[in-house]
Parts: structure tokens; C-alpha cells; sequence
């Protein structure tokens, strides 16, 4: 273990150096990648409109949230409703999948909702959003042709798909009929046309499972690289790194990450860092903070910031873990820095939208 964090310290110290040297040539480079970048602090690549019960923030209002802070938002709901079981829970009415035993079931209506929303905006609003497609079964072979439909039915809107869930903890378990995996072809499908359609992928898959055992591989690590091997024509996001509330980083997570991250096989995969419960092992310790920033220094092409939040109801409550990160913002260079909180996203998502369009234009109903 001590030799790979070694081995980071020393490339971020030469990355740093390199970028203290260069410093006014990326300044000029970052104001040339989005004519909206200079105005606003960041862009979030994870954000939920909505929660596990189909209500939230109203999006004109949610502009405001995002204010003079926030540039760009990838926008999706939640694909998975939390059945309201009277049997289990009585008179108490669950809004969060951890409040009752009942099931979850996959709510197509999301994407309808969103690409709503999205419409009620003006052209100048509505530039501010990517949003998602998300209301799909990952372990049904149709599901494709769902994500076709709301395409054709909902031209102009969509820049990609997620974030949907393969192995969640506690999650997954809950949802009702077939359990997800990454061997399933559905989910071979799903990826397969996003990448014929230029969308952005947005997955959450959990690489451990909770709890697991120091020392042990991660359970789903091998699969899921199998299933990013199989799709290197398609742009996906690992949100939380992989990360969850209780799957925590093991300690060779960050060499995990960076194994991936050096081989070419991989290029077309990134990581976003959203999530408080992330965050909250990310800033655990001075030396965790100096273990992520290092990896990200070395690899600043591959991360997006997200927040993750759902359905937030102040600007306060939306940044805070924007504010939460600031340890982690401290330590990585300038080119990261800028890159993490707008630069990846406007690259991915600038590279998506035309792409999209392009195939709807094609495949007009
Ligand atoms: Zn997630």
C-alpha cells in the first residue's frame, strides 16, 4: 500500500509544479472551453429534481437555487418509486427507501416529468440543463427501446441517460422482479445504443459490498470493468466513485481507481465525487483528502463534481457539499480544480448534445 501512495505524492508534486510553471496558458485555455465558464463557480454533473416519491423542487425554482453559483446541471429524477405499502408501514407515509420495507418500482413517468420541466423553461434556461433519461428497467431487454421512445417523443431534450442503479446497497435488494447485474445483456443494450446515440451514461454501481472485508477484492470490480471493457465507444460516468454509504473506500480504493484511470482500455470512463456520504470519506482525514486529491491531480480529465442532492429546497442546503469539499478544492492544482468543477462536465456534455440531436434528426417520428 505504501508504495503506490508514494508514488501519487511524487506525480502531483511534479503535476503541480508543471502547472505552477504553465499557470497563465491554462488560464487562457479555461476560458476558452465554454463562453459561460467565467460566470459561474461550478456545474453539477448529479443532481435529482425529484425523490423516491416522485415530488420535488419546482425547476423554475431550483434555477434560483442555482443562482450565479451554478452554471450547468446534469437534471434527472429518480427512476424508482417507493411503494407506500399499508401493510408494512400503516398511516406512515415513506419518502426514502431506508423508512419501510416495501418495494421499489421502476417509474417510467420521471422522464416525462423532467423533459416537462425542461420545456417550461426559456431557450436561455433551458441551456443551463442536461437532462437524463432515467425511467428504464435495467434488467429488461426492451429497456433500450424505451430510452429510443422518450428520444423520439421528447426531441431537444435529453443529453443522456441515468443515473440508474445496478448493485446499490440496500437499494437493489428492494426492487421489485428481476435483481439487477452487470452480466445481464439488457444492460449490454442500454449501453450499446447510448453509444450509437452519443448520450452520456451516468451509472451507479456499488464496487463492494457493504461492509466487506479488509483485504478482500471488491466484489463487483471485476465485472464491472468487464461491462466497461465491452463498451469503449460509450462516454460513462461511475458516480461515487463507486463508493457508497457503507460500501466504504477500502484502502487500496484510490489504487483501484487509479489502475483503471492509467489503461487505455478505460479512456472513455470518468468518476464523479458526488454524494455528502462520499464526501464524508473523502475529507475523513487530512491524509484521505491528500490520497483523492493526489489521484485527481494525476488524472484531471476524469473527474466531475456532483452533488447528488435530491429535491433540495434552499441554495444553502443544494452547495453544501460544494462547501463541504473545500479541504479537497485547496489541494488540488488550478488545472483540476477548473477541470473537475466545470471543464469535464462542458467537455462530456458539449461532445453529447450535438451527437443527440443529430441521431433525433435521423430518427424523427
Ligand atoms: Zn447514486
Amino acid at each position: 500500500m505504501k508504495q503506490p501512495f508514494g508514488l501519487w505524492r511524487h506525480q502531483a508534486a511534479r503535476l503541480l509544479l508543471a502547472a505552477g510553471l504553465s499557470l497563465p496558458m491554462l488560464c487562457a485555455s479555461g476560458t476558452a472551453q465554454s463562453k459561460n465558464s467565467d460566470q459561474y463557480e461550478l456545474d453539477d454533473s448529479h443532481f435529482h429534481l425529484t425523490n423516491y416519491i416522485q415530488e420535488g423542487t419546482d425547476i423554475h425554482d431550483f434555477l434560483k437555487m442555482m443562482g450565479t453559483k451554478v452554471g450547468r446541471v446534469a437534471l434527472f429524477g429518480i427512476p424508482l418509486q417507493q411503494q407506500w405499502s399499508y401493510e408494512n408501514s400503516g398511516d406512515y407515509a415513506p419518502t426514502y427507501y431506508l423508512q419501510t420495507d416495501a418495494p421499489l418500482y421502476y417509474y417510467s413517468f420521471t422522464d416525462a416529468y423532467i423533459a416537462m420541466g425542461y420545456r417550461s423553461l426559456s431557450r436561455e434556461e433551458q441551456a443551463r440543463f442536461d437532462p437524463m433519461i432515467t425511467g428504464f428497467n435495467p434488467t429488461d431487454m426492451y429497456a433500450a427501446d424505451h430510452i429510443r421512445r422518450v428520444l423520439q417523443t421528447f426531441p431537444g431534450v435529453f443529453s443522456g441517460i441515468g443515473e440508474f442503479s445496478i448493485h446499490k446497497e440496500f437499494v437493489s435488494a428492494k426492487v421489485a422482479g428481476e435483481t439487477a447485474s452487470l452480466t445481464n445483456p439488457a444492460l449490454d443494450r442500454i449501453l450499446d445504443f447510448a453509444a450509437e446515440v452519443g448520450l452520456v451514461v451516468l451509472i451507479h454501481n456499488d464496487m463492494d459490498v457493504p461492509f466487506a472485508k479488509e483485504g478482500s477484492p471488491p466484489a463487483y470490480l471485476a465485472q464491472m470493468k468487464a461491462l466497461l471493457r465491452r463498451h469503449p465507444n460509450t462516454t460513462i460516468i461511475w458516480a461515487h466513485t463507486g463508493m457508497g454509504r457503507v460500501v466504504r473506500p477500502i484502502k487500496n480504493h484510490a489504487a483501484t481507481l487509479a489502475e483503471i484511470l492509467g489503461d487505455p482500455a478505460f479512456k472513455n470512463v470518468f468518476f464523479d465525487i458526488s454524494w455528502d456520504e462520499v464526501a464524508k470519506y473523502i475529507i475523513a482525514t487530512p491524509e484521505s483528502t491528500r490520497i483523492a486529491a493526489d489521484l485527481i491531480n494525476r488524472f484531471p480529465d476524469r473527474f466531475l463534481f456532483g452533488t447528488d442532492e435530491v429535491a433540495p429546497k434552499s441554495q444553502e442546503s443544494y452547495l453544501k457539499i460544494y462547501y463541504e469539499y473545500d479541504p479537497l478544492w485547496k489541494l488540488l492544482n488550478p488545472d483540476a480544480r477548473e477541470k473537475v468543477r466545470k471543464g469535464n462536465y462542458e467537455r462530456l456534455f458539449d461532445q453529447a448534445r450535438p451527437k443527440v440531436r443529430t441521431w433525433e434528426a435521423a430518427h424523427a417520428k
